[in-house]
């Protein structure tokens, strides 16, 4: 199978499409958690990615959005975002929401949100983080969001130790044989200073993961937030992928 792995929309239906066209051809949607949150169209997103064979799991945001995570964690920004979501949202889409599991076991891939201790809310940035995942959890290939940065964390055996990978755009990461933790970056509000949408390709024959990157029309998705009265700074931080 050759999935197209996708997280972190929040609700930028322009650098959705724009993904699921690059992407071609692929078999499936891996979807890892907040469909909707900061964004002007999280209705067209949530519907969107039913449009493919699709297997998805909740995110913080999406927990948020459906009254399940109390709002008073989030900060300000996203706080006010996500009351918008919740009255924007229709039934339908709501009920597809809390629907969704915090974690699913597909083809020996463990896919979190988070983390695989803690799906909804860890952020996995660094080694130590990892580490204790890798120790915790007996998973071979977990699949993460949640932090917006494109990343592969790896289990040094021999070290008893995580190592980070920076995400290599020229050539694809071979899983055979490895511990790993692969986060495709954020679709729709990346944070590591490159505002195109990140997503990877997962070819479970090949045993491959390979992280991309595509332009998108980040004015379009601005505009429409401005029409929506949505935080200033979220508008702009799309600009600057941060
Ligand atoms: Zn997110």
């Amino acid at each position: 199978m050759r999935y197209v792995v996708i997280s972190d929309i929040h609700g930028n239906f322009p650098a959705l499409q724009m993904v699921l066209v690059d992407a071609q051809p692929f078999d499936a949607i891996l979807c890892l958690g907040d469909i909707v949150g900061y964004g002007p169209n999280p209705n067209e997103c949530v519907e969107r990615v039913q449009d493919f064979p699709l297997t998805a799991i909740v995110g913080n945001h999406d927990w948020g959005a459906i009254g399940r995570a109390d709002l008073l964690i989030f900060n300000n920004d996203a706080r006010q975002a996500l009351y918008w979501t919740q009255h924007e949202l229709s039934s339908e889409n709501r009920k597809f929401l809390s629907d969704l599991p915090p974690t699913v076991q597909l083809d020996g891939f463990l896919l979190a949100h988070g983390s695989p201790r803690e799906p909804i809310w860890e952020y996995l940035v660094d080694a130590r983080s990892a580490r204790e995942n890798f120790v915790a959890y007996d998973f071979h290939v977990a699949l993460v969001g949640h932090t917006h940065l494109p990343l592969a964390l790896e289990w040094a055996e021999g070290f008893n130790q995580a190592r980070v990978l920076l995400p290599d755009w020229e050539s694809s990461l071979s899983l055979n044989e490895r511990r790993l933790i692969l986060n495709p970056g954020s679709v729709g509000q990346p944070r590591d200073g490159d505002p195109r949408a990140s997503y990877a390709i997962l070819d479970t024959e090949k045993m491959t993961w390979e992280f991309r990157r595509i332009a998108y029309a980040v004015e379009i998705t601005q505009e429409r937030m401005r029409a929506r009265g949505l935080p200033l700074r979220l508008i702009d931080r799309l600009q600057v992928g941060r």
